[in-house]
């Protein structure tokens, strides 16, 4: 199983994935836009990546600097140290960030020593010979997995127009990946405004 720790930002409509694995503070670029840096600190806040445990998977220290300027979810966090857990929402400033974690599948060859001897494939049932090419189930954010299925009984589930779940842990191939949630198109006060002043025009 492969796992990844990004974190993210969006401005306006783009959407920057940067790979956290190792601190991340965040520094000013010429624009005075604050980007994930891993050798300045302009904001006072540093996150650490953590093994990822119940969802947790990073750590943000908050200096006296940047007490009150950063939330986690819209909570303003206090000068220490606190969690983040997947799919949580940050804010240093006026900027926002999200930190997730990606499984991917391991496609390898069963091997009785290395896997329980006499597995069958978790779906079809069908008994494993050393050498099958075999599909590790990753898991979700919420429970590890690691279930054995033929490789082309994995690749069947993956084709376009299934919803197949992983039935041990309810993960999804063809819905694996988080990405940041789309912002609201009404959430801002000028986009009613134009709203309105669209409408306006419209009526005879
Ligand atoms: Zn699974």
């Amino acid at each position: 199983m492969v796992m990844k720790r990004f974190l993210w930002r969006r401005d306006k409509e783009v959407c920057s994935k940067f790979d956290f694995d190792q601190p991340l503070s965040f520094r000013f670029d010429e624009h005075g836009v604050l980007m994930p840096s891993v050798v300045q600190n302009d904001a006072g806040v540093v996150v650490l990546p953590v093994e990822p445990h119940h969802r947790i998977l990073g750590i943000v220290m908050v200096s006296e600097q940047a007490a009150g300027q950063i939330a986690c979810n819209g909570i303003p966090l206090a000068l220490g140290m606190h969690a983040l857990r997947h799919a949580d929402r940050f804010e240093i400033r006026l900027e926002t960030y999200w930190i997730s974690v990606e499984y991917s599948v391991e496609e390898t060859e069963y091997d009785p020593s290395r896997y329980p001897p006499n597995s069958f494939c978790f779906l079809t049932k069908a008994r494993l010979v050393a050498g099958d090419p075999i599909a590790i189930c990753p898991g979700t954010p919420d429970i590890p997995c690691g279930m054995i299925y033929k490789l082309s009984v994995w690749k069947m589930t993956q084709q376009s127009g299934t919803t197949f779940r992983c039935p041990n842990c309810g993960h999804s191939p063809a819905r694996a990946g988080w990405a940041p949630p789309e912002p609201r198109r009404w959430e801002s006060l000028k986009s009613l405004m134009d709203l309105a002043g669209w409408r306006r025009q419209e009526r005879p």
